[in-house]
């Protein structure tokens, strides 16, 4: 067996590739990824739970089947994956990284880890994120803070940023994430990881613990464009447990990745959004992202500039609609079903209602509590035509823009974050700013357009920048073309890959 740091250094599809030929087995890729996490875990802190005993079972149950039923299994069967704590496990304690789910364990599996399972991938664990998905930095968590690979100092994006830590820190080759406002692109981008938010309904969201449910996805996080698209194509297509899931198979993704990898991209139109840019924008973010364009106009792709007029209101509609829908979600949480119970002292009357107040004042944090609030109000009479209405109004004028933008153009470009990985504490004490950051995101998730962040360098601080791409509804092999040849390309500017070039001090070691 190859020694640790070779193994959890392959990408996704070269450990399928080896486990295919009988180079590494299921179970040695699990031990290995869990050496690695017993090391690099007192710095990262990416996972809430390790569930070690289980995915050792899941590997050696696939290690255990015939050569010719592995042979009919997807590539990547066999390569163990992290799931964010925001996806129900079946027999594994599922949080929300929130308090009021503290000690539950869900009694069924999610459609995407029915699949996962089916594909005989093993779970590693579940990895942190801010409370309910609710934040950007995932310093929202209940439970810990999970800390960038690339600088321990600083936060790695939110809400899903255990799932990007733990890929970036080569603790899992993959992850899946949820992505309601950039939940799995900007925690992509900061950690310098690919992540990808797929066509609202391409993949299944039963299962998935809900925050704002128009706008929820679950989506891959991986270290190359290639490794999503595979993994794209087995948790995608229909389920007709989930009412909004898209009656049709995934897309082409793996074909398109790996055409994009031949680095020819005559032909493709490619829209530069002009809005996003400019004020608040870090010029180390630019000169990645304009270097990244340039690029793809190398590749032989015709870029445009296009504008989307109405895209800076996308902030202001999203922290309407958003709170809104997780005001009536959180309603769920009320110490009958689920985790924590809290019951008033001896001198409140012991009603339901006043059960139900010191659960809920207990188990939910002050962001969740902020959100709840806010969204009550925007739905209460008298406020909901001012509020909620218009931001439904807004919405429409966004999904018009992408509409229009999509007539003139395959595929639209843009940075991924304004920023890249800021300090601990730096945004906490003011929402606005928090909330600020998710400009480069959210018009996709209100729009149910597909997209995704690759790495595109690193900025003159030394941090991870991401380059986005957007796709037209239920095209989501359109991005995945041109993200595959400029991460190609990319490789030579970087001389490798750019997660290579991580310093893991918690490998060493660890190679035997
Ligand atoms: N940062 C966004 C928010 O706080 C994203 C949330 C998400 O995608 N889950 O709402």
């Amino acid at each position: 067996m190859a020694n640790v740091e070779e193994l959890v250094k392959l990408s996704a599809a070269e450990m399928g590739a080896a486990i295919k030929k009988g180079d590494v087995s299921s179970r040695e890729l699990v031990d290995a990824h869990l050496q690695v996490i017993e090391a690099a875990e007192p710095s990262v802190q990416a996972f809430l739970k390790v569930s070690a005993d289980e995915a050792r079972e899941q590997a050696d149950a696939f290690d255990a089947k015939s050569a010719d039923e592995k042979a009919a299994m997807p590539e990547l069967a066999g390569v163990p994956i992290a799931i964010k704590d925001m996806i129900v496990t079946k027999g594994i304690e599922t949080t929300a990284a929130s308090k009021i789910l503290e000690g539950w364990i869900p009694p069924y599996d999610a459609t995407v880890i029915e699949k996962l399972k089916a594909a005989g991938m093993p779970i590693l664990g579940k990895t942190n994120l801010d409370e309910f998905a609710q934040g950007s930095s995932t310093e929202h968590s209940a439970y810990k803070t999970t800390h960038n690979p690339w600088d321990t100092d600083r936060v790695p994006g939110g809400s899903g940023g255990g799932s990007a830590s733990a890929v970036a820190a080569f603790e899992a080759p993959l992850a899946l994430g949820t992505d309601t406002g950039g939940s799995i692109r900007q925690p992509g981008a900061l950690t310098g990881t690919v992540g990808v938010k797929p066509t609202y309904g391409g993949v299944s969201r039963f299962g998935a613990i809900a925050m704002a449910s128009s706008l929820d996805q679950i989506g891959p996080c991986s270290r190359t464009v290639l490794d999503s698209a595979l993994l794209q194509e087995i948790i995608g297509g229909h389920d007709k447990r989930d009412s909004t899931s898209i009656p049709e198979g995934p897309r082409p993704m793996v074909a398109a990745a790996r055409e994009g990898m031949k680095r020819d991209l005559k032909g493709l139109k490619v829209g530069l959004i002009k809005e996003l840019g400019g004020d608040g924008f870090q010029p180390g973010v630019e000169a990645r992202f304009n270097e990244g364009v340039k690029k793809l106009e190398e590749m032989g792709a015709e870029v445009t500039e296009v504008s989307l007029p109405h895209l800076p209101y996308s902030l202001g509609a999203y922290y309407i609609i958003m709170p809104s829908e997780v005001s009536s979600n959180l309603a769920r949480y009320d110490g009958m079903r689920y985790g924590l119970r809290v019951m008033p002292p001896d001198n409140v009357p012991q009603t339901a209602a006043n059960m139900m107040a010191y659960t809920r004042e207990a188990g939910f944090g002050d962001e969740v509590k902020r959100r709840i609030i806010l969204g009550t109000y925007a739905l209460s009479a008298g406020y909901y035509d001012a509020w909620y209405g218009s931001a439904q109004k807004v919405r429409t004028l966004i999904i018009d823009d992408f509409k229009k933008a999509f007539e003139k153009v395959d595929v639209l470009v843009g940075p991924t974050s304004p920023v890249t990985a800021f300090k601990f504490g730096e945004k906490t004490e003011d929402p606005m700013a928090m909330y600020a950051i998710d400009i480069t995101t959210i018009p996709a998730n209100l729009a149910g357009v597909p997209a995704m962040s690759i790495p595109a360098g690193l900025s003159d601080d030394g941090l991870p920048v991401g380059f986005q791409f957007i796709a037209p509804q239920q095209r989501d092999e359109v991005m995945y073309k041109p993200a595959a040849a400029l991460e190609a390309a990319l490789e030579d500017e970087w001389n490798g890959p750019i997660w290579k070039s991580l310093n893991a001090s918690w490998l060493n070691g660890q190679a035997k």
